[in-house]
């Protein structure tokens, strides 16, 4: 049974009398477990739902969708499959007290990798899961491999009975699933022979496997030092040399399939081995820039399409919060922005007062931390803050709501995504006024769901 949380008003939904705490019971007799029996079961335009109202009462409609009119049906969202391993390097495990709750929850769910593209390691896969996710096409996922050796997955997950990741994409793989996979690269572990026989394994699987990134293993200050440490330099090095290597075959053997390298580092590996990042057109499509791979070059090709749309802020400086990750990357990014714009970007690269300096994504600071950045700025005439960092209700991973923050610091903060969002609306908002105002009040557009903190 799966409940409903809100109705869109003119929706069938709406029309049938569905109201928040419905429950949602069957489709054409069948069972609803979760938002992807809804979402698959009602997808033709006819079928019977079996729901208990809000009244106590159960109905069954015979439902006959005109075209183009949605359910317009907002579920309840749905219980998080629970991880079953215990890496070492588990954010979650890592995290001090006091955040918000969500955050202590370490989620291994296929179904959030679908939908979102969360990491799962498929380790707790049931033949029921594992039949669902071959019906309903749940493809691609994305999988957390780590190493394709055995034993050594089994050691970096802490699990004893994680399956044979190989044998279990092969099987999915010859149904149709495809993958994006990645490294989380710990040092001593799995780089060196192991990490070529992973690169190896999962480029055997030929087309099933879209992408593989490697990933620098992160750490906090909380974090089980003891078994687990970030890569040197020479590590980093040795990682990007495997795969450029691979990418390097999956290039010369795969282009006429109109594949690219195949195999990607993170940014993050690019910059703790101290070495550029590739161009724009190395990452194709950016698959994987939600996992830090590409994601500067992203911003910079936003920014170079929505140029038309920038509004012109000469004379006007712009505070830029960002993490120490991408601190050292940021000022190729803001060069092109405010040679577009003629405004003046001023990076504010923040330390993290909650995890430690060892943690440096954008997506995890605190706001506390932005608050004490901003406390004594008067000179800026707005701000650009991650909106990775806070959640669907805005709250940053403190509890301290972007609301709050705005309220505290005495200048008008935008969360944004690649600037291009932010600019682009004020360039367009100027063009219809006439004007060249600069964004003077604070606002926060809704950023996309996201759940879990996991590495993997
Ligand atoms: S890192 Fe991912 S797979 Fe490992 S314990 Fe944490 S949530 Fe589970």
């Amino acid at each position: 049974m799966i409940r409903v949380q809100s109705v869109a008003p003119d929706s069938l939904g709406a029309e049938l009398g569905l109201t928040p705490g419905t429950e949602l019971l069957a489709v054409n007799g069948r069972a609803l477990e979760d938002f992807l029996d809804w979402e698959f079961l009602t997808a033709d335009d006819r079928f019977v739902l079996g729901a208990r109202m809000a009244t106590g009462q159960e109905v069954e409609f015979d439902i006959e969708r005109p075209e183009g009119l949605a359910m317009g049906v907002t579920l309840e969202p749905p219980r998080i499959r629970r991880c079953g391993n215990h890496c070492d390097f588990c954010f979650v495990d890592g995290n001090p007290e006091g955040l918000r709750s969500p955050l202590y929850i370490r989620d291994d769910d296929y179904r959030l990798s679908f939908r979102y593209g969360n990491f799962a390691t498929l380790t707790n896969l049931k033949p029921w899961d594992a039949a669902r996710i071959v019906e309903y096409r749940l493809s691609p996922l994305y999988v957390s491999v780590h190493a394709t050796d055995l034993t050594t997955r089994r050691w970096l997950l802490r699990n004893p009975d994680a399956p044979d990741i190989i044998p279990q994409l092969r099987w999915f793989a010859e149904r149709g699933i495809a993958f994006h996979a990645q490294v989380v690269l710990v040092p001593g572990v799995n780089d060196g022979p192991v990490l070529e026989r992973t690169l190896g394994d999962l480029y055997g699987l030929g087309a099933a496997v879209l992408s593989v990134s490697v990933v620098p293993v992160a750490l906090t200050e909380f974090s089980k030092r003891g078994l687990v440490r970030e890569p040197t330099v020479a590590e980093c090095r040795a990682a990007l040399a495997a795969v450029d290597r691979i990418a390097t075959r999956a290039l010369a053997e795969r282009q006429g399939g109109g594949g690219g390298p195949w195999c990607y580092g993170a940014d993050d590996l690019y910059l703790q081995a101290g070495e550029p990042l590739p161009a724009a057109e190395w990452y194709g499509d950016f698959e994987q820039r939600e996992n830090g791979v590409g994601a500067v070059r992203f911003l910079q090709t936003r920014i170079a399409a929505a140029v038309d749309r920038l509004p012109d802020l000469a004379g006007k400086r712009i505070g830029v919060v960002t993490g120490k990750a991408m601190g050292p990357l940021m000022p190729q990014v803001l060069a092109d922005v405010a040679s577009t714009t003629g405004g003046c970007f001023e990076l504010i690269v923040v330390e993290n007062t909650l995890f430690g300096s060892s943690v440096t994504t954008a997506g995890l600071l605190p706001g506390a931390a932005v608050e004490r950045a901003l406390a004594e700025r008067r000179d800026l005439d707005f701000v650009l803050l991650p909106a990775e960092a806070v959640n669907d209700d805005l709250v940053f991973i403190d509890d301290i709501g972007a609301d709050e923050l705005a309220a505290r610091v005495s200048l008008p903060l935008h969360l944004s995504y690649d600037f291009a969002d932010v600019l682009g609306e004020l360039g367009t908002r100027n063009a219809e006024r006439g004007t060249d105002t600069p964004a003077s009040r604070s606002a926060f557009p809704l950023p996309r769901s996201a759940f879990g903190v996991g590495q993997g």
